[in-house]
């Protein structure tokens, strides 16, 4: 046994649709600005030279059922519908040819998101993390295992609030894709099993308020149906 000055907390997990293993989180990585009309809608223009990131911590994954927490400390709480996809092995320098043997899954996820706190940060050149990096606000559905994803470079992606459509797009919209982004990543960090990454998301970002009901998936992969608490 270690010797630990207390107990390490158990790692966050995700539920596998089709079985009882969980799939334990190390890291979050998210993609910004992948959809050109989302990122016209947030006043910016997609970076053709290179995609970029930001980290959500492990713990602010939650599963997307029941209810979750209308975050602390913001006025204006964004809802982002996005595909995720979770690692089963990594490494550095990945081919494009063989990023897609390393998923082990995909999942539905909303990447929430403090917007007022964020916009902040970009005007006055501050790091983003407390406007991502936010407790439940990485929210994703069950893992999806890959042999049964009809495929992560096309496919209807939508969320609707309380019932009226907010974003609906196609994943072939996205400006990199699933194997880009696998082999961009692993450039600047050895990405390995229990890798979680969001993908980035259409237009149609919006804010949320208590009460509310978000339904929405990715087809093929998830659907699910929260609340606002
Ligand atoms: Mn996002």
């Amino acid at each position: 046994m270690t010797n630990y000055l207390f107990q390490p907390p158990a790692p966050a997990v995700i539920p596998i649709f089709g079985s009882d293993k969980l799939y334990p989180v190390n890291r979050v990585f998210c993609v910004g600005r992948n959809y050109e009309a989302h990122a016209a809608e947030m006043g910016a223009v997609v970076d053709r030279e290179a995609p970029f990131y930001f980290t959500k911590s492990p713990t602010t994954i939650i599963m997307a059922e029941g209810e979750i927490a209308y975050a602390p400390r913001t006025e204006n709480y964004h809802y982002e519908m996005e595909l995720v996809f979770a690692l089963k092995s990594g490494g550095t320098d990945i081919a494009e040819a063989d990023a897609l043997s390393h998923i082990f899954g995909c999942a539905a996820g909303i990447d929430m998101t403090r917007r007022d706190l964020q916009n902040k940060a970009k005007e006055t050149r501050r790091p983003w993390d407390t406007s991502k990096d936010v407790q439940q606000s990485a929210v994703v559905t069950p893992l999806r295992a890959m042999e049964e994803v009809p495929s992560v470079g096309a496919g209807r992606i939508h969320l609707e609030q309380n019932g009226e459509i907010k974003q609906d797009a196609d994943l072939s919209q996205m400006v990199w894709s699933v194997p880009e982004i696998i082999a961009d990543l692993s450039t600047m960090y050895t990405l390995c099993e229990g890798d979680v990454i969001f993908m980035g998301t259409p237009a149609g970002v919006g804010p949320v308020q208590r009460g509310d009901v978000l339904t929405g998936g990715v087809d093929g992969i998830a659907d699910f149906e929260l609340k606002i608490a």
